[in-house]
């Protein structure tokens, strides 16, 4: 699944071919991709309107519409969101066609169908799914926000990280990496751990985050950019996806287990259990 650093590449390339652009046409092929308001409404509203700029909001693209509306992406497991020219050839898997006035086009790429794509007013973030609940950002919050959020909590760590609602953007690959660099088991629960593990927690989440945007995301599967371009990410990771192979400090198998049901990979030499 697409996290903090695939989406933000993603941005970051879209910003400037998308900033100033006039939608002239949208098509829709698979409607439940269209999570707010109805497939045809969304069709009707967006002809006409011009880009104001494109921003990223936890793991949600935002394209902002000149006016009161955004236009907000999430690409759940596989989503695409893809610039290409009107001419190309168009993938099958294709749901949501958006013409630009310059001959290109954004379209919506994903076989599962998770995807959704939401056109809301400014005021309404509740209209785009989890949009409205989500947490701080990890790379503009300080650590005193973060020591602040972490208190009285008791939870396992791994799953309280990967909590939209308590900090945006962390999904399964950097929340693991996060954990590693910071010698946290995923199974240590939250009021186990002390000041300076916080501490290294949150700046090891700064870290893989900040390195993965550097490297244009983790592809394992299917991750692309808006080029379709695969990231270069997966090629420094420490434990994520590396199970059986040597931990890089000390040489011990990388286990995977199970934690909040989700497959956790870490060294059981290197992240203590406190
Ligand atoms: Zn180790």
């Amino acid at each position: 699944m697409p996290e903090l650093p695939e989406v933000e590449t993603i941005v970051r390339s879209l910003r400037p071919l998308l900033t100033g652009r006039e939608i002239v046409d949208v098509k829709v092929t698979y409607d439940p991709i269209i999570g707010y308001p109805d497939k045809e409404t969304f069709a009707a509203e967006l002809p006409g309107r011009q880009i104001e700029t494109v921003g990223r909001r936890g793991k949600y693209i935002v394209i902002y519409l000149v006016g009161n509306e955004l236009l907000v992406t999430h690409l759940r497991m596989s989503g695409k969101l893809i610039y290409i020219e009107n001419a190309a050839e168009i993938d099958k898997h294709t749901h949501v066609v958006i013409s630009l006035d310059n001959g290109y086009q954004l379209r919506f790429v994903e076989i599962r169908k998770f995807g959704r794509m939401y056109l809301i007013p400014k005021t309404a973030p509740q209209k785009a799914g989890g949009f409205a609940n989500l947490g701080p950002e990890p790379l503009e919050m300080s650590e005193e926000e973060f020591l602040q959020a972490m208190e009285k909590k008791k939870t396992r760590i791994k799953p309280l990280i990967l909590k939209q609602e308590f900090i945006a953007g962390i999904g399964n690959i950097y929340a693991d990496e996060a954990l590693f660099l910071s010698k946290i088991h995923p199974e240590r629960t939250a009021d186990t751990l002390n000041l300076e593990d916080k501490k290294l927690l949150f700046k090891a989440i700064q870290q893989v985050l900040l390195q993965g945007i550097e490297n244009r995301g983790t592809t394992r599967r299917d991750y692309v950019d808006s080029f379709g371009e695969s990231g270069n990410n997966q090629n420094y990771l420490n434990v994520y996806g590396l199970e059986g192979e040597p931990c890089k400090n000390c040489g011990t198998p990388i286990l995977r287990i199970q934690v909040g049901g989700r497959s956790s990979h870490y060294c059981p030499n290197c992240q203590s259990k406190g």
